[in-house]
């Protein structure tokens, strides 16, 4: 273990920090695949990865070792030249996607703001003054106008009226409630929609992966665009390489991030079939978009999944761990959904509190989204000893919350 560069933190100042977040008060200064050190050494297993982001584990020394090149060598140099390390991390996604052009942003929000321009921009080309994208209840897409507005949540919206024009919300899984819009609304171009709700509770529709397939049927007849956001499914996460691969179809417009970078800020927005063209030279860019290193490191993280079987793995210690959560709360009120490495806990009450417990009695770190979801999102590549070591302190933490 090399030295630690601790932050200079001056603990007499205030820190200026905008305060958005509600943090915990609790730091780490390493990591090391499923575990988080603090100052002190104490290690926790990490059931979060940064939410959804360290597929790989922290600190992974392949991707380390090529972020640190690369580095050493070419960071960026901006899209007025050709940037070999961002053509083969495209021909790569473009390969486990099967989608066909990509563009890199630097975010998930980054990335709905391109599809939400490829929606607009496609509505455009077709005389359509207004065009409107169909999104769902409890989804979330993003903190920037566009995607807040698209978000179906209204905290995330409060205080920030006037919203994005053009959205028209349904319930997630009612598939009468969009051939309803349809009538209603001539000028719809597109349907934007999580495959898995992260934020929403980790929830799929009630029919399950069947409504991609029925979306995507609903898409072609009425010749709109169908817009998958995997910004949280994405890259491992379920099992799949994107969570559409679980059905036999798919999208024509892609978002992702999160795991693509491995934790470098780096996201990808993808078309393919009807998407394909609609934005041209001109219509859309960003300075940092696919540099060298952020590219390299996409370039990474893919191969690793790929050389490390991070798929498989994801979809077997997810499920053994689903089990585990099964089997020994059976006795208690809770429904568990699991797709590889993201599975949501829904406990009878809220939970909030269950990530302090978690944390300070158990060395867990966990997640609890929509109240009453214990959130996991381990690293792919956990082993069987570190799914048992997860079961082991999650199981008594959740006991003990809900018979306290
Ligand atoms: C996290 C997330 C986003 C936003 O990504 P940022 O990188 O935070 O902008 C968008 N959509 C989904 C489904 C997400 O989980």
């Amino acid at each position: 273990m090399n030295n630690i560069t601790l932050a200079p933190v001056q603990a007499d100042q205030p820190s200026h920090l905008m305060p958005v977040f509600g943090r915990q008060s609790i730091s780490f200064v390493r990591g090391r695949g499923a575990y988080l050190y603090t100052e002190d050494g104490t290690e926790y297993l990490d059931a979060l990865t940064g939410i959804a982001v360290c597929g790989l584990g922290h600190a992974h020394p392949v991707l380390a070792e090529a972020i640190a090149e690369q580095a050493m060598t070419l960071i960026h140099t901006s899209n007025l030249f050709e940037v070999p390390w961002q053509t083969a991390a495209a021909q790569k996604l473009a390969q486990v996607s099967g989608m066909e052009e990509i563009f890199f942003s630097n975010s998930g929000a980054e990335s709905n703001e391109g599809a939400i321009k490829i929606a607009r921009k496609y509505g455009y080309q077709q005389g359509i003054a207004t065009p409107k994208i169909i999104v769902a209840d409890k989804s979330f897409h993003g903190r920037t106008l566009a995607t807040l507005s698209a978000t179906g949540n209204k905290k995330v919206q409060e205080g920030f009226a006037p919203l994005v024009e053009g959205f028209i919300r349904v319930p997630f899984g009612d598939l009468e409630a969009i051939e309803e819009a349809a009538l209603q609304h001539p000028d719809i171009v597109a349907i934007l929609i999580e495959p898995i709700q992260g934020e929403g509770g980790v929830n799929t529709a009630a029919q399950g992966f069947s409504y991609l397939e029925d979306i995507r049927r609903i898409c072609n007849q009425h010749n709109w665009l169908m817009m998958l956001d995997e910004v949280q499914t994405g890259n491992g996460r379920t099992g799949k390489y994107f969570a559409y691969q679980h059905t036999n179809i798919i999208p024509d417009v892609l978002t992702t991030a999160k795991g693509l970078g491995n934790g470098f800020p780096i996201g990808a927005v993808m078309t393919q079939g009807r998407g394909v063209g609609v934005l041209a030279a001109g219509n859309h860019g960003s300075t940092y978009s696919g540099s060298a290193l952020g590219s390299r490191v996409v370039y990474t993280v893919l191969e690793l999944l790929e050389k490390e079987n991070a798929l498989e793995n994801a979809a077997q210690i997810g499920q053994y761990i689903v089990d585990q959560i099964r089997e020994q709360l059976k006795e208690y009120q809770v429904k568990v959904r699991g797709f590889g490495m993201m599975i949501g806990i829904e406990l009878p009450k809220d939970c909030g509190k269950l990530v302090n417990i978690a944390r300070d009695e158990y060395k867990l770190i966990i997640n609890v989204t929509a109240g009453s979801v214990v959130r996991l999102l381990p690293p792919l590549n956990m082993t069987q000893e570190q799914a048992d070591d997860l079961i082991q302190r999650l199981i008594p933490a959740i006991k003990s919350f809900l018979e306290a």
